[in-house]
């Protein structure tokens, strides 16, 4: 009896398993000519889970996703998918993706090309259903090569998803997309999510990572210089917002040990700080009329533009890429 307890207890509080990694880079390198593009990187890509990886621009996002797609070849390290090479036919079959330039026949229609790309998958999803999850359903007679910008990028979402991918590659798929294509888009790459689909997503859309991400990644210059769960990556950074009703001058906070910045906005004021205790404290003291007091920590657009700005510090010290 005592030690089934036991037992049942240690389960209560065992860690989740971690998920099995079904993709990867290991110590990647890919050059252009002088240009170091990725810079030994290391990226596990597991099975049910949303992998955002951000970086600013020319960081090294799509080589990477070039790499695990098997479009380019890693000058050093290894880049895995499912086991195999990434663009051994095998492997290729078992994934989708929607990059940022996108070849697709412009004289057909939408319901055409998907019946196309349904062709070259062994156990393809319906027009159908994969008009239904992309949101296209009103664009299937319609020609490709006259539909707007995020009516194609909406098309291309639908493409990603006809091979009934494990592993679905997102290259800034939002870009361009109004408000209730990308709720759409959001909605289905959860329900896949909860089907066991892993997905690779890329995107300057900070929020857009914070609502779908497990895992985040961030790459700078070609090398990864934060990764960890969303939490973990705010965790990161010790930058906290404090928001309070308080008459005080802005010109005497901003004085004040830690306040990094003070602004008002009518009779509020939010003071972004590395110590909300101390500034706590000394909000109180000065102001016996503060009220409706919050803080809160940095979100993941804060962590992240803190994350880089250091890597970018650290690279002007250590030298350029080239
Ligand atoms: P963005 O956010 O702008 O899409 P990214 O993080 O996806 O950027 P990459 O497209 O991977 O960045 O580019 C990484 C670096 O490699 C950049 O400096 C880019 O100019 C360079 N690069 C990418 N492709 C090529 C190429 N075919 N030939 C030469 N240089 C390239």
């Amino acid at each position: 009896m005592h030690a089934v307890a036991v037992k049942r207890r240690m389960q209560a509080v065992a860690p989740a398993p971690e998920r099995a990694q079904i993709a990867g880079l290991a110590q990647a390198t890919r050059k252009y000519g002088a240009l170091v593009a990725l810079d030994g990187i290391d990226l596990a890509i597991r099975a049910g889970e949303v992998l955002a990886v951000l970086g600013p621009n020319g960081a090294g996002k799509t080589t990477a996703i070039s790499l695990l797609l098997g479009l380019q070849r890693p000058d050093g390290g290894s880049a895995e998918l499912f086991g195999m090479d990434p663009a051994s036919l095998p492997a290729r079959r078992r994934v989708g993706a929607m990059l940022q330039a996108a070849a697709v026949p412009e004289t057909l229609n939408v319901g055409e090309l998907i019946q196309l790309f349904a062709s070259y998958y062994p156990h393809p999803r319906s027009v159908s259903e994969c008009a239904a999850l992309a949101g296209v359903e009103d664009l299937l007679g319609r020609r490709y090569g006259k539909l707007s910008g995020g009516q194609q990028r909406r098309v291309q979402f639908a493409l990603a998803l006809v091979g009934n991918p494990e592993i679905l590659f997102l290259d800034e798929p939002t870009t361009g997309l109004d408000i209730s294509a990308r709720e759409i888009m959001w909605k289905t790459i959860r329900a896949l999510v909860e089907q066991g689909c892993a997905v690779v997503l890329t995107t300057h859309y900070l929020e857009e990572a914070e609502a779908l991400a497990d895992r985040v990644c961030v790459i700078a210059k070609g090398r990864i210089i934060a990764a960890g769960s969303v939490a973990a990556i705010r965790a990161r950074v010790a930058q906290k917002h404090i928001r309070c009703r308080s008459a005080l001058p802005l010109e005497t906070i901003a004085c004040w040990p830690y306040v990094r910045s003070a602004v008002r906005d009518g009779e509020h004021v939010t003071i972004v700080t590395d110590a909300a205790e101390a500034v706590v404290r000394k909000l109180m003291d000065a102001d016996p009329d503060l009220a409706e007091l919050e803080i809160r920590r940095a979100g993941l657009a804060e962590a992240f533009v803190e994350i880089t700005r250091d890597a970018e510090g650290a690279g002007e010290e250590s030298g350029s890429r080239e």
